[in-house]
């Protein structure tokens, strides 16, 4: 039982087994009085022969009765107290309190007995009392015994037994069409409710912060109602089970949706998805007081979900296929439910995020929880809930194992010669310029810059995580110390150029062109990449994303956005030295700059080159790339840092041109004969360009020189992309 839940007053079952436990001590209490006044009259009258209702009698009697009655009262709920703030089993303190209770008593019987007549404790051996009390002591230990654990029993299975039924099937078909399985539910879904036991011990009260769940970056609530047990059972008929309810309440099942979907794939139920939370409050409702809310034995009770006060779904809970009582006699069989088991009635439909998840259309969906975000939960008749999210540490490690079924993965190793060695870290490349690199220059795998003035630096992009820009930012610490961070370009809108910007300081200016600041407002919520790592897209797309992307974490990215924008170019100062923004895009997105430094004959491409490895084309068109490709040759830079690949010269730029070409003559020659753009792309002869990493990029680079070709080519999502890029690796590898 955690303190959250008892202040949530969630659990009944456990209050009531309060009650019962104070209520039936008292009780024995009661009959140990009873029976010990008995005693004392027989004692009295018998064996020291004074007259039934004489003065000795009586006052015997009644100072008997007062104080069995108030002592066993202050000592019941003592006991009952001390077992709920102590730590250790209940049934134990309250057997053990139960035990020491006639102990005391004894002692102070013999007081008031000295006290009222001496004599009387001459005459009566002590022993008859001692074994009484005893006899009555270890009945009562006993009988505390027997109550606690059933109590304790039940504050288990309170918690065992959250069980959720994700009934309504307008939910269940929204999210498993978010996760990508298709809108159609199974057949199986009409012939039983289906429902899981929940984690007992992540109860939250209706206030309480709500920590997301560990290693997750898809952090969502589901708003349901909750219908509580009163009465305990097992093989429930469902008129039984309709009894059995005691009270209901709002309930906020918390899910991690990532690793949900992981999950899901071994179709052994649920776990880590959904063990971070549950909320239950803020109080419970009986089901009399909700009768004027019943239609067709149904529960319609109008539901709201907000975050951050903006709604995000409304509906009613009358939209369970099963009912409360048929899931709860369907879970009842063969299982002992306890007063204070909860069942969830399975998400109101639209009132959780994954519902607004278009896999199609992911820029348009708000993105998941982050820390801060209040999740607010109303429900008529039922109250509210309000929670702040927080944000939970990152899981201790669990490294995967390797999976034996599983091709080896292929040794990649950049082909490109590297003007300065091709290796992970800070390398001067001009005076007091430097290039960040991660190789091998595969997807995230991408380079940054550093330019430093007289106190005061430019930098050129930030990384595709919040760790790897981090250690970058920590590797330049040296130079900025003295000459701090004041700008920071970034080159184009994709995540493993700007992934890192909240890691900036708010001091430092951040630029880009238009055409990137627009696509990062517009862009798909970082975290959306986890879906690379998580998702079932088959067994030839799964297993490419999961390595390609499998490196980097993409939780707790909030995109920090330009704060200066300029239209084709802007040159700026940075600490005496001057620098010149180009923006030479559309061509790898809607808008591509590059950072020349005539003083240090050093260009950052950003990605219009990708050196020895395969160019992307995203936006286009590709004669625009081609283009921009002559004006970065013209720039005339002996150095030339790419967004992906080792440091390069004009040659580089030359081979990326190449490419480029090519890639577009092939296409086109395609195109006339009448073939498809995956045909067209698993027949291209790629040449000298072969050899260069992620060749099977080509597919997207085949399919925007067909959309340059044909407008009315259907515009593919960048998922459907990559796994056709993974189609065409797996064929040619
Ligand atoms: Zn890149």
């Amino acid at each position: 039982m955690t303190r959250a839940a008892l202040k949530a007053g969630a659990i009944g079952g456990v209050i009531g087994g309060v009650m019962m436990a104070v209520w039936l001590m008292f009780i024995l209490w009661l009959i140990g009085t009873g029976f010990w006044t008995l005693l004392n009259l027989i004692t009295n009258t018998v064996w020291r022969s004074a007259p039934l209702g004489s003065k000795f009698s009586l006052t015997s009697v009644i100072i008997g009765l007062v104080v069995h009655v108030v002592v066993s009262f202050i000592f019941g709920s003592l006991i009952v107290l001390a077992a709920w703030r102590l730590p250790g089993p209940r049934s134990l303190i309250i057997a053990s309190g139960a035990l020491f209770g006639p102990v005391i008593w004894l002692v102070m019987q013999f007081g008031i007995w000295h006290a009222v007549d001496p004599a009387a404790a001459q005459v009566i051996t002590p022993w008859v009392f001692a074994v009484a009390h005893l006899i009555f002591g270890v009945l009562a230990a006993a009988t505390a015994a027997i109550i606690a654990s059933d109590e304790k029993h039940s504050a288990a299975s309170t918690q065992l037994t959250v069980a959720d039924p994700l009934s309504p099937p307008a939910h269940a078909a929204g999210q498993q069409a978010a996760l990508g399985a298709g809108p159609v539910l199974a057949d199986t879904w009409y012939r039983i409710p289906a429902f899981y036991f929940a984690c007992p011990t992540t109860v939250l009260g209706p206030y309480d912060d709500a920590p997301t769940a560990p290693g997750s970056a898809w952090q969502d609530f589901e708003l349901e109602i909750a219908a509580v047990i009163g009465t305990a059972g097992k093989d429930l008929s469902v008129a039984d089970a309709e009894q059995a309810i005691i009270g209901y309440m709002i309930f906020n099942d918390w899910s991690a949706r990532d690793l949900q979907s992981l999950e899901g794939q071994l179709a052994i139920g649920q776990a880590k998805g959904k063990d971070s939370g549950v909320t239950l409050g803020p109080y419970l409702v009986t089901p009399d007081e909700l009768e004027p809310y019943r239609r067709d034995g149904v529960l319609s009770l109008y539901a709201t979900a907000l975050v951050n006060n903006d709604v995000v779904g409304s509906g009613s809970t009358a939209q369970m296929d099963w009912s409360f009582a048929e899931i709860i006699a369907y879970a009842s069989r063969g299982v002992m439910l306890n007063p204070g088991d909860v069942f969830g009635s399975g998400t109101v439909p639209t009132c959780t995020l994954v519902e607004h998840l278009d896999p199609a259309a992911p820029e348009s969906f708000r993105g998941w929880l982050h820390d801060g975000d209040v999740v607010t939960l109303r429900v008529e008749g039922l109250g509210e809930t309000r929670q702040t999210v927080r944000k939970t540490p990152a899981p201790q490690p669990l490294p995967a194992r390797p999976n034996p079924d599983a091709a080896p993965a292929a040794t990649r190793v950049n082909p490109a010669p590297a003007k300065i060695p091709y290796t992970r870290g800070l390398h001067e490349v001009g005076k007091r310029v430097w290039a960040w690199m991660l190789p091998d220059g595969g997807f995230g795998w991408s380079n940054a810059g550093l330019v430093a003035g007289n106190g005061a630096s430019l930098l050129v992009d930030t990384l595709f995580d919040l760790p790897l820009t981090r250690e970058m930012l920590a590797a330049m610490a040296p130079i900025t110390d003295r000459a701090p961070i004041t700008d920071a370009l970034i080159t184009h809108s994709n995540g493993d150029h700007t992934h890192g910007n909240q890691l900036l300081d708010s001091s430092v200016r951040v630029i880009a062109a238009k055409g990137t600041a627009e696509e990062i407002a517009h862009g798909m919520a970082p975290e959306m990449l986890v879906m690379t790592q998580t998702a079932d897209l088959g067994p030839v797309a799964t297993g490419y994303l999961r390595e390609r992307f499998g490196p980097f974490d993409f939780g707790g990215i909030t995109v920090r956005n330009a704060d200066q924008t300029f239209d084709d170019r802007l040159t700026i100062e940075v600490g005496g030295r001057e620098v010149h923004l180009l923006n030479l895009g559309p061509a790898h997105t809607a808008a591509d700059s590059v950072v020349h430094v005539p003083d240090a004959g050093v260009l950052f491409a950003g990605d219009l080159l990708f050196i020895g490895c395969t160019p992307i084309v995203w936006a286009g068109p590709i004669g625009n790339w081609v283009a921009a490709c002559d004006a970065m040759i013209a720039l005339d830079a002996p150095t030339v840092v790419p967004g992906h690949g080792p440091v390069t010269d004009a040659d580089g730029i030359r081979a990326v041109r190449g490419y480029l070409v090519h890639v577009a003559e092939q296409a086109e020659a395609a195109y006339r004969k009448g073939l498809s753009f995956v045909e067209a792309a698993d027949n291209i002869d790629l040449g000298e360009y072969a050899s260069w990493l992620d060749a099977e990029r080509v597919v997207v680079n085949v399919y925007q020189r067909y959309r340059e070709l044909d407008p009315g080519t259907p515009q593919l999502p960048a998922m459907g992309l990559l796994a056709m890029q993974a189609e065409w690796f797996a064929k040619h590898s």
